[in-house]
């Protein structure tokens, strides 16, 4: 926290709640980086009484003196310190320097995950990830969609595929929440645009560098749209929120070093059928109907370069929820970034009966389902949407390899704690 009397200008007093990022000693002044709110601060210290005080990085600290105003330090300016005071001193040594270039592994940094947080390419992180989500509530407000909470302890599976993480839930079997998939189309009967950010659980045996146990989804869910219309609103949005990226957090993009983005006008649209037959012509064969592997998006994602759009998905590859085109295909899709997966959506059956043979299509029983059809009796709208990963997302913007690195506490099958 800083309090400026007059505002930043030169020979203002200020006081300054922080913690020490570094200190630089000289012979007859010292030089301290205190974070402050987020931000660098340069307080200078000349006095010889106030030297001695043994300040060392961590430490938080209190000071008031005097603002002066100089292109040498961070944020144009500086504070010449006339008291200062320790209010918290670190009582360990640190197992790594926050300020030191070459990193620690990433075990060590989430073992000790809220000082690896004080690095200051990780507060540009977290700080830009916060702006992310609010740019994300803005599209949709402004698009005219409720924001909803849908409940994560739930009865059944929604997704197939990736296991559930079960619980017991007083005397019954419960689990935690896939996704907010059947709760999020059911609300488009009352709501018509939906949207939620939250939590969704998936026991992912695999340890990849894309996958947690614990992510965070952005779902949207809108009627009377049509599968193209419900890839231009995931277009749109993405395009919004990296465009406000690059208005309003230039300095935190250039903080992480993240790589700038290229956005096309349009998001190419590929059907499923065109990336198996390129597969076909360019990497090795692959059958209609097969799914596809990292190998193949790595080589098909390589090609096309940023976003773009796989659609048409095989019936058989998709969950009981997805509407079929015909017998073979299904009105779907994901958008990918390269070879990265960042969302799937697509229409969705509203017809009672035809939901019913989804489920049987997948090996599901319609009578565990018996209150999520419920509803479709009684005029469900036709609609569709999409659920985006904000890691996944995340870790295209600031260009980290590894999903937790943007997350502040991951959870995967080797880490619960911290
Ligand atoms: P993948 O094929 O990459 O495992 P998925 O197809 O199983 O993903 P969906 O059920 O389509 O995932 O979920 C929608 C989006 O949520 C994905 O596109 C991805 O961005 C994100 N997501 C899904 N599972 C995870 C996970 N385990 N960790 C991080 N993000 C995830
Ligand atoms: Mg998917």
């Amino acid at each position: 926290m800083l309090i400026a009397r007059n505002g930043i200008v030169d020979g203002a007093e200020a006081e300054v709640f922080g913690w020490v990022l570094s200190v630089r000693e000289q012979k007859t002044v010292v030089f301290l980086i205190v974070y402050e709110n987020r931000r660098q601060v340069q307080l200078v210290i000349k006095e010889r009484k106030l030297m001695s005080r043994g300040i060392k990085q961590n430490a938080s600290i209190w000071a008031r003196g005097t603002i002066r105003t100089t292109d040498r330090a961070p944020n144009g300016f500086e504070i010449h310190v006339s008291s200062i005071k320790v209010l918290s001193r670190p009582k360990k040594l640190p197992p790594f320097n926050i300020m030191a270039a070459e990193l620690p592994s990433l075990d060590l940094r989430l073992d000790y995950r809220a000082l690896d947080l004080r690095r200051p390419k990780n507060i540009a992180i977290f700080t830009l990830r916060s702006k992310i989500l609010q740019y994300f509530r803005e599209y949709f407000v402004s698009k005219d969609f409720v924001e909803v909470q849908t409940p994560k302890i739930i009865a059944t599976a929604s997704e197939g595929g990736a296991a559930l993480f079960p619980l017991m839930y007083y005397d019954k079997q419960a689990f935690l929440a896939q996704s907010p998939q059947l709760y999020k189309e059911e609300l488009t009967m009352a709501f018509e645009r939906v949207f939620e950010i939250g939590p969704i659980f998936r026991a992912e045996p695999s340890r990849t560098l894309k996958h947690l146990s614990e992510a965070i989804s952005l779902d949207a869910e809108m009627a009377y749209l049509n599968n193209d219309e419900i890839m231009d609103v995931l277009e749109d949005m993405v395009k919004y929120v990296i465009r406000r990226v690059y208005e309003r957090d230039r300095d935190l993009i250039e903080r992480i070093r993240a790589p700038v983005i290229d956005l096309p006008d349009r998001f190419p649209r590929y059907t499923y059928s065109e990336v198996v037959k390129w597969i076909n012509e360019n990497v090795e064969e692959l059958q209609e109907g097969e799914d596809l592997q990292a190998k193949h998006l790595e080589a098909f994602g390589g090609h096309v370069g940023g976003f773009y759009f796989i659609k048409e998905w095989p019936l058989k590859l998709k969950p009981f929820y997805i509407k079929p085109k015909d017998d073979f295909y299904s009105y779907s899709f994901d958008l990918m970034y390269r070879d990265t997966e960042l969302s799937s959506g697509g229409e969705r059956i509203h017809d009672p009966a035809m939901l019913r043979k989804g489920l049987k299509r997948v090996g599901l029983s319609p009578k565990g389902f018996k209150y999520h059809l419920l509803p479709y009796y009684y005029g469900m709208p036709p609609h569709g949407g999409f659920g985006f990963g904000v890691d996944r997302f995340m870790m295209v913007i600031t260009g980290v390899d590894n999903i937790r690195e943007v997350v502040l506490y991951p959870r995967d099958m080797r880490r619960l704690v911290p």
